[in-house]
């Protein structure tokens, strides 16, 4: 039985007729950038996530760089960030000037350990970047002690936790700002680029408008330093025809999550942990083997695909080296991205699929 690791086809192939109809209409109406399938799709977006106010944006790095200009970042500020991530987390502080600052995560979460993120703050540090990995919110309260402690601007990454919850409050509500992406294999993805922004207060949220038509709110008349950080008309209607399933779609990723939780035996093998605290969707489920090679050959024969997410953390990457991070730095980090192995997990898969993996597991 094929198991592969994501199959994005099902999802289209399911929603083509009702896609096609409501990308036709945009065409037509030439609703190209922003426009009414944009605003509609923002507030229903709000209202389902639970956000007071929503900006859709043009990819899920657009709403980081705009927090981190609205944060006001630039040169000799440090802003703090986990090094197991994906690289986009971090650009918008590189791309303001600012330095990024790693600190450790914990084993059993892969998030932003509270205690290490303490010991890295400064006197020059100026923000915090939270990314909620795999859709497994991070532990904000101890997060958001430490930046009420020492002023800090907090920016939560939720490009893969659309929909999960910290003691029943959405992530990207608790910092100032959330960041979301739609890029296609995130759990509500578009067809193509997408993000989001949410803010705590209107201000901010008028600002961040203002700043994604080039800093402007009257056109050609320019009040502060902005972009093009717009969100396509396409976009917005597509987006308009995934929203109303993704309920579902988390569901059936919290039941997949569940079977591998309760299923998998292996020796040696770390699971996820479940905080209390956090209610997961699960955008991807990753366990960790120390021979977690042998172990993808084995699933590989049995036509399980899986993935390396990730396996470089931020503090090695090239890109990096200049602020002279070493091995050794984060160990937990290091040695996530040494052990980790990503399941399939997508809402389409089949219970017997499901079950498939988690015997090939089994039969390491
Ligand atoms: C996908 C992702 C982003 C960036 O989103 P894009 O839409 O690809 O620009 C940022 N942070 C994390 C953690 C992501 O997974």
């Amino acid at each position: 039985m094929k198991v592969p690791f994501l199959d994005l086809s099902l999802q289209h192939r399911a929603l083509r007729a009702e896609a096609l109809a409501a990308l036709t209409a945009t065409y037509d109406a030439t609703r190209f950038c922003l426009g009414p399938d944009v605003e509609s799709f923002e507030q229903a977006f709000a209202a389902k996530l639970g956000y007071p106010r929503v900006l859709a944006l043009n990819s899920g790095t657009a709403p980081l760089h705009l927090a981190c200009m609205l944060a006001g970042f630039g040169p000799g500020d440090e802003v703090i960030a986990p090094p197991f991530t994906f690289i986009s987390s971090v650009w918008g502080v590189s791309y303001t000037g600012a330095t990024p600052v790693f600190a450790d995560v914990e084993a059993g979460t892969f998030n932003l350990d509270p205690a290490k993120l303490a010991a890295a703050v400064t006197p020059r540090t100026k923000g915090i970047i939270v990314v909620h990995l795999f859709g497994q919110p991070a532990r904000m309260a101890e997060i958001m002690a430490v930046a009420r402690r020492h002023n800090l601007f907090v920016i939560e990454d939720c490009a893969q936790a659309v929909g999960a919850s910290y003691e029943g409050t959405p992530v990207g509500a608790i910092g100032e700002v959330g960041t979301f992406s739609f890029y296609p294999t995130k759990n509500l993805g578009g067809c193509g680029e997408g993000g989001a922004f949410v803010a705590r207060t209107e201000a901010l949220h008028t600002r961040a408008r203002h700043m994604r038509v080039h800093g402007s709110d009257r056109r050609y008349y320019h009040d502060i330093i902005g972009g093009n950080f717009r969100m396509d008309g396409f976009q917005g209607a597509l987006l308009n025809v995934k929203l109303p399933h993704l309920a579902a779609w988390t569901a059936r990723r919290q039941e997949i999550a569940g079977r591998y939780l309760a299923g998998i035996k292996l020796a040696d093998t770390r699971l996820p942990e479940q905080p209390a605290f956090a209610r997961s969707v699960f955008h991807q489920f990753t366990i960790r083997h120390p021979r977690r090679e042998a172990l993808r050959a084995h699933l590989a024969q049995q036509e399980i695909g899986t993935d390396l997410i990730y396996p470089v953390p931020l503090h090695l990457q090239k890109c990096y080296a200049h602020l002279g991070g070493s091995a050794g730095d984060f160990p937990v980090a290091e040695a996530a991205a040494q052990t980790c192995v990503s399941l399939p997990i997508f809402p389409e898969l089949t219970d017997a699929q499901v079950a498939h993996v988690i015997a090939g597991i089994n039969s390491f």
